[in-house]
């Protein structure tokens, strides 16, 4: 059952929150004012009321898509399927997603759209009509296109829908040869990217493994140096928690001991099986009574489980002032867009808590979009001039090797020296590379400049430094 909250006054407004920590960042930078207002203020949002026809009734609902920044075209955000959508909401994460790219220097400016609807309440036909007929209110305003506007999925959309809104822009759009470009995250048989489904469960992956290649940082935090045996608990299994759960399990050793979601919490002190629990909610439709693991019905239960590092990848305001002295975790590594509250992060901080911001640590799907997006406009696959030629180099240079060392090279080297670069390895070395040198960035700011409190304030400065070169260089029109 949930439970009641406590309630303390506090203001829960995400376009209010990013506002100040965007405050925070810019008071400790030198830039004139003007151009930071700038920076700060949201281009522009375009709100829609729109009919769908259920059965024999018409329904209406509400989307939006904010324009954040145009200092870099196309604009690129996720669309969200959710009823607790609103407009601040959304200008906020469009805002979050230009401080995104720029910080993993992908070049486009930050927008995000959404519908306020369940779509678990709808029928997939329905859900169908309302996407294409929200594609088309987006086109009808020029708010998508490859050079314009690119969605990619988020909270409550998925690869079906991204097949669905580039099927209908390219009906409008008949002979255009770059239409793939419109939207990310779509199908890899619809002009998709492999890795894209797993990409910021990935990029949160990669971030947290290279905060471990700090070890001094990590014993400073009363950690043992090293991902293996790290207790771990998420919040969400769905995109993000999930794969985030899956590659931290098995390929770094850590134990997740507990995963929560909308209906309650599984736990596990020894470590839960991912892809067995996948399984399970697959069959059964909910995550609860996985055998081994105890059952929660109070899905907040999950934030306050006793662990290293502790994952929101679900929602927006999940630690607050009414839970944050019960949060109990070393590391926490926002997977979710806004999952922290700013006056519960000053609590968080003062007792050494590592936070792991947002803005970098899932970043990692919009990397991927970008790869996408380009992969779309090159109309080829990656890899796919360059791959056997690197698979003939690594066969000369092993029997060069083999003649010269007088002995066979066996096992993981030889699979290394003999393997071409495929799509999905060049997309995950991508995005590893990315991940590695912005902490590194973000971490270069944080430790150098004595004003600057958290990683957060870091990766906010790293980003704004860069839109405000972009627009410096750019001039104000006219
Ligand atoms: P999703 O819809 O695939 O998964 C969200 C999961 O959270 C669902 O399984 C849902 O049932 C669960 N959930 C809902 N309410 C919950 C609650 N109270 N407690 C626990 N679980 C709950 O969405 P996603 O794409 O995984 O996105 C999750 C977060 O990550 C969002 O904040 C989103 O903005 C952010 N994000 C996603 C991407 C992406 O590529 N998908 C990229 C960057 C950031």
């Amino acid at each position: 059952m949930p439970r009641k909250q406590r309630k303390i006054k506090e203001d829960l407004n995400l376009n209010h929150i990013v506002s100040q920590q965007f405050d925070q960042a810019a008071a400790l930078m030198n830039e004139p004012q003007g151009l930071l207002e700038k920076i700060k203020k949201c281009d522009n949002v375009f709100q829609v009321t729109f009919p769908v026809k259920i059965g024999n009734k018409i329904k209406h609902f509400v989307g939006w898509r904010a324009e954040h920044s145009h200092h870099r075209k196309p604009l690129k955000g996720g669309l969200r399927f959710s009823p607790l959508v609103n407009q601040d909401e959304i200008m906020a994460l469009a805002a979050l997603m230009t401080y995104k790219c720029a910080l993993v220097d992908v070049p486009f400016g930050g927008s995000k759209g959404g519908v306020a609807v369940n779509p678990r309440e709808l029928e997939v036909r329905h859900l169908e009509q309302l996407t294409r007929r929200f594609t088309v209110e987006l086109l009808r305003k020029n708010f998508i296109g490859p050079g314009e506007n690119v969605p990619a999925p988020d909270m409550g959309t998925g690869e079906r829908e991204m097949a669905w809104i580039f099927d209908t822009y390219d009906t409008f759009h008949p002979g255009e040869i770059d239409n793939m470009a419109c939207v990310t995250g779509k199908p890899v048989t619809q002009g998709g990217i492999r890795g894209r489904r797993e990409a910021t469960g990935r990029g949160v992956q990669f971030g947290i493994r290279q905060v471990f290649q700090h070890p001094n940082e990590i014993k400073a935090l009363g950690l043992d140096p090293g991902l293996a045996g790290k207790r771990v608990a998420i919040q969400g299994f769905g995109n993000v928690g999930y794969y985030a759960a899956r590659f931290l399990s098995e390929q770094d050793d850590c134990k997740i001991i507990a995963i929560g979601e909308h209906d309650g919490v599984v736990s596990n002190p020894k470590g839960l099986e991912i892809a067995k629990l996948f399984k399970h909610r697959k069959i059964h439709g909910s995550i609860l009574d996985f055998p081994g693991a105890k059952s929660i019905a109070d899905p907040q239960a999950v934030l306050e489980t006793e662990c290293d590092i502790l994952i929101p990848a679900a929602l927006e305001n999940q630690i607050t002032l009414s839970n944050v002295d019960r949060i109990r975790t070393k590391i926490l590594a926002e997977a979710a867009n806004g999952p922290l509250t700013p006056q519960a992060e000053k609590k968080l901080l003062k007792r050494g808590v590592l936070v792991i911001p947002d803005i970098y640590l899932n970043a990692g799907g919009v990397t991927v979009s970008y790869f996408e997006w380009s992969k779309n406009l090159a109309h080829i696959r990656y890899g796919r001039m360059g791959s056997r030629l690197e698979e003939s180099r690594g066969e000369h240079l092993v029997k060069y090797l083999e003649a010269t060392g007088g002995k066979p090279i066996s096992g993981p080297s030889r699979d290394v020296l003999l393997k071409g670069g495929k799509e999905a390895d060049l997309v995950n070395s991508g995005l590893e590379g990315t991940m590695v040198s912005a902490y590194e960035e973000i971490r270069g700011v944080y430790r150098r400049r004595r004003r600057v409190p958290d990683l957060r304030t870091a990766a906010y400065i790293v980003a704004l430094q860069k839109v405000a070169t972009a627009l410096r260089e750019l001039g104000i029109f006219p």
